[in-house]
């Protein structure tokens, strides 16, 4: 690892990341144990490391695992007002998480991605671009592998497209991205970062170390983005929806220009909706700092559809046009997703409870004919649905229960939309898993 002076790392929390840490670790012979709650006896990463003759505790987190430890790799998902987490700061130990560890050996260019909304599809489309390019370059995020793994596989100058979360950017110390891009800040995740201010300034953190040199490329419509980059010491570079700019990219006349030159017909963009606009700008952004000429810029945004899972079009069935967009965990999803149509829609959603009102919803509304609302917030959903009224609203059960009643009460020409506005921990495992089933009970009719 170059540039790492740390002597005694301590891999808090597994998981898929925490396992990729330690490789990386063990790969580059720099001494470490590893720290996890879940039982050697039911613990495979924590048996194989300790086979291999790393020092491992696990079952409990006792102050003691931090002694003479000078660095400690946190599991993004551990939150900062755990005791051992507040313990090591308080023995001023730094904590940074595993994307870090891996910046130590990217060699090569680093485009890094935040926002509330849309990192994965704006990640997805960036590396479709540079690769149709000739680029080579490696994605790590959701889609994909952790950045650890691609850190260790990663040839001279290939770029890496890092998809951030605000809680990997919590932790960070050094991570200096070439060009940071960031898309949207909408309230999220308050569970964990406790205030507004310590999100912003969490997403804030991708740009923490970039000097002049470094790029920043940001939503211009978005108020809190806009205020946010006046912290930043980067070259800043605005997208924006609504206004020209001489500096970046937008869109003027149902066209996407970029510094003043037109790149193609907004017609001609496959991916639906003006959210997606958004990520589509931002990519273009980056597509143009590499220097991926126009023709092969147009070539993959005619193409790229999307990702799965993200208002992923999954064909017409019954005159229906069918939408997947299970990903939509928050209520500003569906509101972006309901707002990508101007057909009547029935909207699929309900999900896990998380205390939220929909009140957000009720004028969106407006475009939803029908709403088939299930699970735990259903009641809630039907509470604002019932407030415009427009909509119709049936509540159900289940995913297969709603499905099939949505098919009843759609008629030819209509969207049928699942965008669930709610985590889907209710019922399922992750949004993966509802998705999925969505699109095989789909597949029936
Ligand atoms: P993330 O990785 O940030 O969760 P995804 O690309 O997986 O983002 O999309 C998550 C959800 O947000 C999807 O439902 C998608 O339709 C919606 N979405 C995508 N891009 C944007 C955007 N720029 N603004 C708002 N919503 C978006």
């Amino acid at each position: 690892l170059q540039d790492f002076d740390y002597q005694n790392v301590l891999v808090l929390g597994l998981a898929r990341s925490g396992e990729a840490a330690a490789q990386l670790l063990y790969d580059s012979n720099i001494n470490f144990k590893i720290n996890d709650l879940t039982p050697l006896n039911e613990n495979d990463i924590a048996k194989r490391f300790h086979d291999l003759g790393i020092e491992v505790i696990t079952g409990e987190h006792p102050f003691s695992v931090l002694e003479e430890v000078d660095l400690v790799v946190k599991n993004p998902g551990i939150p900062y007002h755990h005791e051992l987490i507040k313990e090591a700061e308080r023995r001023e130990i730094p904590i940074i998480t595993e994307v870090e560890l891996a910046y130590y050996l990217i060699d090569g260019p680093i485009v890094a991605i935040t926002g509330s909304n849309g990192k994965t599809t704006t990640t997805t489309l960036i590396h479709e671009i540079l690769n149709a390019a000739g680029l080579k370059p490696l994605i790590a995020g959701n889609i994909g592998k952790v950045a650890s793994q691609v850190a260790r596989e990663q040839n001279e100058n290939q770029p890496v497209i890092m998809e951030l979360s605000s809680f990997q950017l919590k932790a960070i110390n050094e991570l200096k991205p070439d060009i940071a891009v960031l898309l949207n800040i909408t309230e999220a995740h308050l569970d964990y970062h406790k205030t507004m201010g310590d999100y912003i300034q969490s997403k804030m953190n991708i740009s923490k170390n970039q000097t002049s040199e470094g790029l920043f490329i940001y939503n211009e419509d978005d108020l809190i983005v806009a205020n946010a980059v006046r912290l930043t010491d980067a070259t800043l570079m605005p997208f924006s929806l609504k206004k020209e700019n001489s500096n970046g990219a937008y869109m003027y006349k149902e066209a996407l220009y970029y510094k003043g030159e037109k790149i193609m017909d907004r017609k001609d963009i496959a991916l639906p909706g003006d959210h997606n606009l958004e990520n589509v700008l931002a990519s273009v952004a980056v597509a143009k700092y590499f220097n991926v000429k126009n023709s092969v810029i147009t070539q993959v945004l005619k193409a790229f559809t999307g990702v799965k899972h993200r208002l992923q079009f999954l064909g017409e069935v019954q005159g229906c046009l069918v939408y997947n967009d299970s990903k939509a965990t928050n209520i500003k999803a569906t509101l972006k997703a309901i707002q990508a149509f101007q057909e009547p829609i029935v909207l699929i959603a309900g999900g896990l409870d998380r205390g939220n009102e929909y009140d957000e919803l009720i004028h969106a509304f407006d475009y939803v004919k029908h709403c088939v609302t299930y699970g735990e917030s259903a009641m809630k959903i039907k509470e604002a649905a019932l407030r415009n009224h427009y909509t119709t609203i049936t509540t159900v059960d289940n995913l297969e229960q709603a499905t099939i009643k949505a098919f009843q009460l759609s008629e030819e020409g209509n969207i049928i939309l699942f965008s669930p506005a709610c985590a889907s921990w209710d019922q399922f495992k992750s949004f993966e898993e509802r998705g999925d089933m969505f699109i095989e009970l789909v597949h029936k009719f």
